[in-house]
């Protein structure tokens, strides 16, 4: 490599793995998780969600990554929560680390001291129910519901297997080889990899030249008879995180054709822990293609419609409760 294409590579590397890594659903998924739970809104539950969004808006000077989407106030508000995780310091609320392999039950033990997305999710709940908290908050806990029920829904957030949920798996995603970071080859994260590509890449290639009000419109006429079923089984935050967690498992680990071994309990501060997991993972050399696509595209489609209108039932119910 020249110089000049080594540093276009790190700037290259770092904007991929800065950027979606944390995020969970790109843009573009949490947008399309708001539009779908706009279609199943009670009257009374738009009315709230536009008054409180409306009257609290987003600040005006805070640095916008998907950009502003001013016209739609639910999905303007989808994407706010990654925009404050790192001023507000609540990242662990986007997520919950179950381990591979364990058995339903009580998620307590996996939601650390700083949180977890199931117990961010009834936090936030019981703030918008409250009717005489501060409106600010209610509509905090508005965008925080947006994204986070988005959030649980994607597989890589509910499992772990001592890899960052997949930030440590290098993945070759249809022609594009996993590189190391040239700036830090140490730590042994490469980009592609798997969380990324469940973030962004699988939904953004399954959305093909749509847009997310194109694609929400599709999805939901698409699941059209589960979402009866989904609305039926009513709010279980924690029974939806084991099947999020579940189709992981055999979704997303279990649909390469190398086995992906069970790893230890453990957190990784970087990818060359464990045992040099990153690196493990790499010489593996697992390739998503067309095959993985499909199966994949598949699930998470059924997870963002899932989503969509489980977000619609929770501010339902949140907006019954207001006289
Ligand atoms: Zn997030």
């Amino acid at each position: 490599m020249t110089h000049k294409s080594f540093l276009v590579a790190g700037a290259l590397f770092l904007l991929a793995l800065t950027a979606p890594s944390a995020r969970a659903w790109g843009c573009k998924g949490h947008q399309t998780v708001a539009l779908i739970a706009e279609k199943h809104l009670t009257p009374e539950a738009r009315q709230l969600v536009q008054k409180l969004l409306s009257d609290s808006p987003i600040d005006a000077k805070l640095k916008r990554w998907c950009g502003n989407a001013t016209t739609d106030l639910m999905v303007d508000a989808s994407t706010w929560p990654d925009d404050v995780r790192n001023e507000r310091n609540n990242g662990p609320w986007h997520y919950i680390d179950i381990p591979r392999g364990k058995q339903k039950g009580s998620l307590d033990e996996y939601c650390g001291a700083q949180g977890c997305v199931t117990r961010a999710i009834e936090e936030q709940r019981a703030i918008l129910k409250d009717t005489s908290a501060d409106p600010v908050k209610r509509a905090e806990a508005i965008r925080y519901l947006i994204h986070f029920v988005g959030d649980m829904h994607q597989p890589l957030h509910a499992i772990n297997n001592a890899d960052n949920g997949g930030n440590c798996v290098a993945v070759k995603y249809f022609h594009r080889d996993p590189l190391p970071n040239p700036m830090r080859p140490e730590r042994e994260d490469y980009s592609p990899n798997l969380h990324q590509i469940w973030d962004t890449e699988i939904v953004e290639r399954d959305m093909e030249v749509s847009n997310p009000h194109r694609y929400a419109d599709e999805l939901d006429e698409k699941f059209h008879t589960q979402s009866a079923a989904w609305e039926a089984a009513g709010i279980h935050v924690d029974t939806w995180a084991w099947e999020s967690h579940d189709r992981a498992e055999t979704a997303v680990y279990g649909a390469f054709s190398q086995k992906i071994a069970m790893e230890p309990d453990l957190k990784l501060k970087s990818c060359s822990e464990n045992n040099h997991m990153g690196k493990r993972m790499f010489d593996l050399h697992l390739v998503a293609g067309e095959t993985y696509q499909i199966s994949a595209a598949k699930n998470a489609e059924e997870a963002l419609a899932e989503a969509g209108v489980r977000l619609a039932m929770i501010l339902n119910d949140a907006a019954k409760t207001t006289p």
